[in-house]
């Protein structure tokens, strides 16, 4: 018989309105705050961590769990209520294992440390942030000791971001791909190189924006639960069902930079958008892992956002807004967007190159947290990989490792492995889409791209976080996580553009 679970529903939905509460601090902090006010935020959000971690490990709610659990462990996946009991036993045993005073510290550090990012990257100022990124090694090795029992420091970071992954196993996934990949890359680098003038030169940046504001209303991310706003580092954030916002930034001599990352967040958000109406204000009502949410927005912007049939669509829009594109063709322009470039930037890589970026920073965490590389000199380690991997010099550090947001407003590790992840699942994702709906494509040429969103809802979106990570990638592809169908894409995709 099903127990008579609102006690604990009442709690935990008062848990997740405490953290929802947060991610609103954060999105404000990193959209509107005055930046004098980073300080008191920091507090704010530390109060917020501490309320949240006190009602989720308190006798009461363990209680509550423990008695439901035998029965839930019985049920079926699909169950909600199962699965509701669940997640809380796994988000219960996760945060009772952390002290409280150590979660608060580390909000409210992670606070301060992002304000001071925003402050020094443009200056590439790390010896400001040096003592700040050692406090958040400290602080994550701290938190690493309370879970005694894994292999990997890092892997009790990673459980948070991608319960089920690990890095004995992401470091097999990295070696897996980078043998296939690295010989690839050379192929194309060596081959006739694309050209991508084109997208260079003077971009307003209010037209920027209302072309963004027009894709993203295509591709189905709903403005009247939703809103696009301005941040150093593009982002999105759920703040409750019916309010899923999503961040971008514009730069005016780069036409691509806001439009991708207007598209990746919108995969994002749809993703949120999907998740069933009856999760909302639960602690299933979010994205599974960072895995299975960058599936999403990497699809969206690379396997939609980069391919043809969209531009069949979009192309003639975009020639009317920026004239600039007039004497260039739609096919010279994909071959632009598509080019492959070694780069220094993470979120400006080609598809080529973005795995080579996330390996190197995989590698660099955990090299730290296995105590062989300080901190102090971890620009020159990165410059020394960012010279091997990708045969590129770092001529400043906010190019450099002070690119990222990642390192400078959470713990230090532990996320950047959710992108490859993404990556290759999004290849599993749209192959398994397209073999269902043949005509997909077809319909993106007319700028319709219900059926793919709406066979993303059913499959994957819908179900919240009821099922982990491996059951969402089981049950919508048919198949586990697997390198092939990402590199039989990327080896298609660039043997035709570089006609190898
Ligand atoms: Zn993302």
């Amino acid at each position: 018989m099903t127990p008579d679970l609102s006690p604990l529903k009442k709690r935990l939905a008062t848990y997740t309105d405490l953290k929802l509460a947060s991610s609103i601090l954060y999105w404000d902090q990193a959209t509107m705050m005055p930046a004098i006010g980073a300080e008191q935020r920091g507090r704010q959000l530390a109060t917020l961590a501490n309320l949240s971690h006190e009602l989720l490990v308190d006798r009461e709610t363990s209680n509550l769990i423990d008695s439901a659990f035998s029965w839930a462990a019985n049920q079926s996946f699909e169950n909600q209520d199962a699965a509701f009991v669940r997640e809380a036993r796994r988000i219960h045993s996760l945060e009772s294992k952390v002290p409280a005073s150590l979660s608060a510290a580390m909000a409210e550090h992670f606070s301060r440390m992002y304000a001071a990012w925003t402050d020094a990257r443009p200056k590439s100022d790390f010896a400001t942030l040096q003592p700040l990124l050692e406090e958040s090694v400290r602080l994550s090795l701290k938190m690493a000791e309370c879970f005694s029992d894994l292999e990997h420091p890092m892997d009790a970071l990673i459980q948070f971001s991608d319960p089920g992954t690990s890095v004995r196993t992401a470091r097999q996934m990295f070696q897996n791909l980078r043998s296939q990949l690295v010989p690839l890359v050379k192929k194309v680098t060596s081959a006739k190189q694309l050209k991508n003038d084109c997208l260079t030169g003077n971009f307003d940046d209010a037209s920027q924006l209302k072309f963004c504001r027009l894709v993203a209303e295509r591709l189905g991310y709903d403005f009247r639960r939703g809103r696009i706003d301005l941040s150093p580092h593009p982002f999105m954030t759920r703040l409750s069902g019916n309010d899923i916002r999503i961040t971008t930034r514009a730069r005016r001599d780069d036409l691509t930079d806001c439009l991708f990352s207007v598209i990746h967040e919108v995969g994002h958000a749809l993703y949120e958008m999907g998740i069933s109406e009856n999760l909302d204000g639960n602690i299933l009502g979010n994205g599974v892992s960072s895995g299975v949410h960058e599936s999403q927005s990497r699809l969206w912007e690379n396997r939609v956002g980069r391919g043809k049939p969209f531009w069949d669509y979009f192309y003639p829009v975009l020639q009317q807004e920026f004239p600039n594109f007039k004497n260039t063709s739609q096919s010279d322009f994909l071959k632009a967007i598509n080019k492959v470039e070694p780069g220094l930037i993470r979120v400006d890589a080609d598809e080529l190159t973005y795995n080579l970026h996330v390996m190197i920073r995989f590698d660099l965490e955990c090299d730290v947290l296995e105590g062989k590389l300080k901190i102090k000199d971890l620009p020159e380690a990165w410059n020394a990989r960012y010279n091997s991997d990708l045969g590129v010099e770092v001529p400043s550090l906010k190019d450099g490792c002070l690119q990222d947001v990642h390192w400078f407003s959470g713990p230090f590790g532990g996320s950047f492995q959710g992108y490859t992840i993404g990556n290759m699942l999004s290849a599993q994702l749209y192959d398994s889409a397209l073999k269902e709906m043949p005509t997909m494509e077809s319909e993106f040429s007319r700028g319709e791209f219900f059926n793919l969103r709406s066979w993303l809802t059913r499959k994957v979106h819908r179900w919240g976080a009821m099922l982990p990570p491996g059951e969402v990638i089981k049950h919508a592809t048919g198949s586990d996580l697997s390198v092939d169908a990402y590199m039989n894409y990327l080896t298609r995709k660039y043997s035709e553009l570089y006609s190898l």
